[in-house]
């Protein structure tokens, strides 16, 4: 595959079960050997059905909270690589009201690389967990430093690896100052 011309966008309705996918969807799945995912097979699926670590089920499930209950359009960037190729891409989350959300994924850069065997390297085992605050959903992102989830999933590179780290659910000193205040 040399580039992707068009974007790939897919659907969830209030339930998280895929509803829509575009034609580059399924060109992207025939393109990568995927036929499993071609849209037809995996209609009314739900979208956790596919994200298996831990981790990234949290962060995604808290980056659509954010989009349906904020009714807030997020931008971020992830990988999506192939044994031989880095794949660079962005992912639009949009509501679309009555809880259906559209994912937009745009190709950026590809790099090719010497083939490695995928989910090689990038073991969680050991890995320090990432501080989540309980109340506003900020990410501590080193040092204390509290951030916006989408703003720590860029600043921390989590969607370029193959997997997230775990995730603890503690308080910001800013929610801790907060309560301590009332
Ligand atoms: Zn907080």
């Amino acid at each position: 595959m040399k580039h992707m011309r068009n974007e790939v966008v897919y659907r969830i309705d209030q339930n998280d079960f895929l509803i829509f996918f575009n034609a580059e969807w399924n060109l992207f799945a025939e393109e990568n050997d995927s036929f499993h995912l071609i849209g037809e097979n995996i209609w009314k699926r739900s979208i956790w059905d596919f994200i298996h670590d831990r981790g990234t089920r949290h962060l995604h499930a808290t980056l659509l909270h954010k989009v349906r209950s904020d009714r807030t359009i997020l931008r971020l960037p992830f990988r999506c690589d192939s044994p031989a190729l880095r794949r660079f891409m962005e992912m639009d989350i949009l509501p679309m009201g009555e809880g259906r959300v559209e994912y937009r994924c745009r190709m950026i850069k590809i790099e090719e690389r010497e083939p490695v065997p995928m989910l090689a390297g990038d073991a969680t085992g050991g890995e320090s967990l990432l501080r989540m605050c309980s109340w506003c959903k900020k990410v501590d992102v080193g040092d204390n430093s509290w951030f916006e989830i989408e703003d720590a999933i860029k600043i921390l590179g989590l969607f370029f690896k193959g997997t997230t780290p775990g995730i603890s659910h503690t308080m910001c000193e800013e929610c801790a100052g907060g309560l301590e205040d009332k």
